[in-house]
């Protein structure tokens, strides 16, 4: 470990002193006086040595990796070409409009190393064709799906060395954009950015791959119709803390919505998608505006019906849900989560779980492919090597 250690040292002195530029390495954001190339040679280097990780107790917190990814742009103007720069604090106006005004959106992707170290994203397109929708809705430019794709293949790249062991989790990738020019009066800012950071995960939740204990919610709500609930905006996420950390503080692993109108419809949870099983039907509420669309979602849709089973998107009553045979939720940090039990007005009920569920047979079938072991017949793997 320490020779390791050493010898990376090295590479990255002699790199330096080669100097050739390939990668657009910037030292300090905002920073032009302090811009310092860092070699290919260097960066290619540094990714190969083993980074300093327990892999074992990764869990779900940011983790400062060596390089994130940065692009701008004018309110008028088009991304243009973005860079790495070392991993670190930005500079932002104080009336930068995200930091105001909420203007800004988020994403999540995961990449997987292979039995043979070659690396594999899930699906980064889907992730690029979302934030655009998004930034529509938020009034700002977003990059294109191939300067988004490029971006996070370049974050994984010059990261490698925190992709995770096969089995052991996933480096995630959380791509940022944000009105980042200063604006007092409420509108859109001038300037945007676009920022692709990289931290190696295991679980989401702190209890491991534990079934769920949901809670619904009936107070609090997470998203109203013609409002921004499909939309991964940031400002969706603070206003369901309290809901959730009330929960929390109950011994209830996270917070289930209900439709705003009627309080009767189950949405999802504040980071995934939900879905109930009856026999061989499987339903999971349709997209009306104030459900996000996960990835993962489309992805168990198309699964299960390859495996045989009826799926149904549609408005599923709180009622149903406590009657089902098992629920289970999707999302990219989540991954497919058994639910043990559900919680409703001083009611709770239990489900299937456990190597029999459906959800186990699905997500067996979903990790396969992400992690190159099954057969990818959709071409949903995008290899970065
Ligand atoms: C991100 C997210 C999901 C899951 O989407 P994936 O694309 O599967 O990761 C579901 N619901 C909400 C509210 C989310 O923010």
């Amino acid at each position: 470990m320490l020779n390791g250690r050493r010898l990376c040292l090295r590479n990255l002195v002699e790199s330096v002193r080669v100097g050739s530029s390939l990668f657009k390495v910037r030292r300090g954001y905002n920073s032009v006086a302090a811009a310092q190339a860092v070699s290919s040679q260097s960066l290619a280097s540094d990714a190969e040595c083993a980074a300093d990780v327990d892999w074992e107790n990764l869990g779900f917190n940011p983790r400062p990796t060596d390089y994130m990814y940065i692009m701008k742009c004018a309110k008028e103007g088009n991304f243009e070409e973005g860079q790495l720069n070392p991993y670190g604090n930005i500079e932002l106006s104080p009336y930068a409009g995200v930091l105001n005004y909420g203007q800004g959106l988020l994403e999540g992707i995961k990449a997987y190393r292979k039995e043979d170290g070659r690396l594999l994203l899930f699906r980064p397109d889907q992730n690029a064709i979302r934030m655009k929708m998004g930034a529509e809705r938020m009034c700002m430019p977003s990059p294109s799906v191939d300067q988004f794709v490029h971006a996070v293949k370049q974050t994984v790249l010059a990261n490698k060395r925190w992709v995770p062991p096969p089995g052991k989790g996933s480096l995630y990738l959380r791509p940022l954009l944000m009105g980042s020019g200063p604006v007092l009066g409420v509108a859109p800012a001038q300037e945007f950015t676009f920022i692709v950071l990289a931290s190696p995960v295991s679980n989401y939740f702190k209890d491991g791959y534990a079934p769920l204990n949901l809670y619904v919610e009936d107070e609090f709500d997470r998203a109203s119709p013609r409002g921004t609930g499909s939309v991964k905006t940031i400002s969706n996420y603070a206003t369901v803390m309290k809901a959730q950390s009330r929960a929390k503080n109950r011994g209830f692993s996270d917070v289930l919505y209900l439709d705003s109108q009627n309080k009767r419809y189950i949405e999802e949870v504040a980071a995934c998608n939900i879905f109930i099983v009856k026999g061989n039907m499987i339903a999971t509420p349709a997209i009306n505006g104030t459900i996000l669309a996960g990835v993962t979602r489309r992805c168990i849709i198309e699964i299960a019906q390859d495996h045989g089973y009826h799926v149904e998107e549609r408005s599923i009553p709180v009622d149903e849900l406590m009657d089902a045979d098992e629920v289970f939720c999707t999302g990219t940090a989540v991954g497919v989560a058994s639910v043990g039990s559900i919680t409703y007005r001083n009611k709770r009920v239990e489900f299937r779980t456990g190597a029999q569920a459906v959800c186990a047979e699905l997500n067996t079938t979903l990790v396969g492919i992400q992690r190159g072991i099954l057969e990818d017949k959709n071409g949903w793997n995008v290899d970065i090597d």
